[in-house]
């Protein structure tokens, strides 16, 4: 399955392990975590936890 990363957007996939599953998960992305609710594979909940700051994500020298 697929959740849609709240903070980026992008579609962070998810293997069988988490079609029943309450927890956290990562964003490779953007390194964003989000808590997720899954239950036979349909994701019930998604909630922004927070976004980890990485060096270089927004590019050069941009404020945060
Ligand atoms: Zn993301």
């Amino acid at each position: 399955m697929k959740i849609n990363c709240l903070s980026c957007g992008h579609k962070v996939e998810l293997d069988d392990a988490y079609d029943d599953f309450e927890g956290q998960v990562k964003c490779f992305v953007c390194t964003a975590l989000l808590e997720i609710k899954t239950e036979e594979g349909n994701l019930k909940t998604v909630r922004f936890v927070k976004l980890v700051p990485r060096p270089g994500v927004w590019g050069e020298g941009a404020a945060i």
